[in-house]
């Protein structure tokens, strides 16, 4: 017998058709380099995906959180034989300590001589003679005893959840809009999980934001590496955007006109860097500056898709899965950003585009959007 580790990938991977080949390449390659600095075996078994190492915990913990695989499981090896799969079966059953069971059957080796109803019937009836006290519930039992029939057989011995998705980099790309908050990191981390590329932009307002609040933006940035591997962050000085809003634009659409610009910059910078869309982590009617009127207000100006993944959840929830994946507690460290700095006292919260169009007018806006481009620093 030996030990070793399934990967069971989404089943939507399944669905693919023609493409299902390049998913799986993908994943298998995100795999191999999440792995690259231990010592393992990647074993194929008639489509099913293993891995051997001595060092399976560490495995477990890195496979388990990369984007596209649903399930990992640690399963017994054994050779095709009925009394093989039998006794490990009794085995892995015995140490669970479950009282009543049931047996699960796949066969993809039609070579087997019994078929996967007869396998479950007679490994049952094999587990019933040897073990006392244990008996078979088929609704409901304690534990599954599942076995797999391939060139080998295998038994699950225990399974355990991952993080699902679609494997990272093959939906495409998207510019984040991070800010030092909660939910920004959360939308890029539910992008990313949906296998879309992340580059983020943030945008930095010095002497009114501090650089503790940018190094906060950095770390943030540094959590989501750790699920989706390097990424520029592009920090674009925005100071000067600001004062000119505020010296020249009414005080109630002061929030919505900055708005328009982070859009303006961020698909500048996806066109100069061939990105497909931008990311927001907006939820709508959180704020003033959230309404489904700030909303199209702010779309206006983007020239490819906005996507706002949290636009349809409570906070609550946003906040847990900020936890979840450990930006939550970066995220509430007490530095400002450049928006609680300028807010104002009465935000307009259902600006009309025309009027919008109208007093921005007054702004060079091409010049502004281009020098703060020019500024920019790239964090790699
Ligand atoms: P967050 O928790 O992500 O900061 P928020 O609830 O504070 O969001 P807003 O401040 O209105 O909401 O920002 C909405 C979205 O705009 C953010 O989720 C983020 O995508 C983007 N954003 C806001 N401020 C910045 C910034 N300084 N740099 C980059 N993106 C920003
Ligand atoms: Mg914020």
């Amino acid at each position: 017998m030996r030990e070793l580790l399934l990967i069971k990938y989404a089943p939507e991977i399944f669905l693919k058709g023609l493409n299902r080949g390049k998913f799986e390449r993908k994943l298998k390659e995100n795999i191999k380099f999440v792995l690259k600095d231990m010592e393992y075996e990647f074993v194929e078994d008639s489509g099913r995906w293993f891995i051997q190492s001595t060092y399976l915990e560490e495995v477990i913990e890195r496979v388990k959180n990369i984007f596209g695989v649903m399930e990992v499981c640690i399963v017994h090896e054994v050779q095709n034989s009925m009394e093989a799969i039998g006794d490990e079966a009794l085995r892995v059953l015995k140490e669970t300590g479950a009282k009543t069971f049931k047996v699960e059957t796949n066969r993809a080796n039609k070579e087997f001589p019994l078929n996967s109803m007869e396998v479950s019937r007679e490994i049952g009836a094999y587990i019933l003679k040897r073990l006392d006290n244990v008996s078979v519930n088929v609704k409901n039992p304690e534990f599954l005893v599942h076995i797999e029939i391939r060139n080998n057989s295998y038994v699950i011995a225990k399974k355990i959840k991952a993080v699902g998705g679609l494997p990272y980099g093959m939906n495409g790309s998207t510019m984040l809009m991070l800010s030092g908050g909660i939910d920004s990191p959360v939308a890029g981390y539910l992008m990313a999980r949906r296998g879309v590329e992340l580059n983020a932009v943030y945008y930095h307002s010095p002497p009114y934001t501090s650089e503790r609040a940018k190094e906060k933006v950095k770390m943030l940035a540094d959590i989501l590496k750790g699920y989706t591997g390097n990424y520029n962050l592009y920090i674009v000085p925005f100071t000067d955007i600001q004062l000119q809003i505020i010296e020249k634009c009414r005080e109630d659409e002061l929030t919505i006109i900055m708005r328009r610009f982070m859009m303006r910059i961020a698909c500048r910078l996806a066109e100069k860097y061939n990105i497909n869309s931008v990311t927001t982590g907006e939820s709508v009617g959180q704020v003033a500056s959230q309404t489904m009127e700030a909303l199209v207000v702010s779309d206006d100006c983007s020239d490819r898709p906005v996507f706002r993944p949290l636009v349809a959840m409570d906070k609550v929830d946003i906040m847990d899965i900020s936890r979840e994946i450990n930006t939550y507690e970066t995220s509430i460290l007490p530095y400002e950003d450049c928006c609680t700095i300028f807010v104002p006292k009465h935000p307009k919260t259902k600006p009309r585009l025309p009027e919008i169009i109208k007093s921005e007018s007054v702004l060079d806006i091409d010049k502004l959007v281009e020098e703060a481009i020019e500024k920019m620093e790239v964090y790699r």
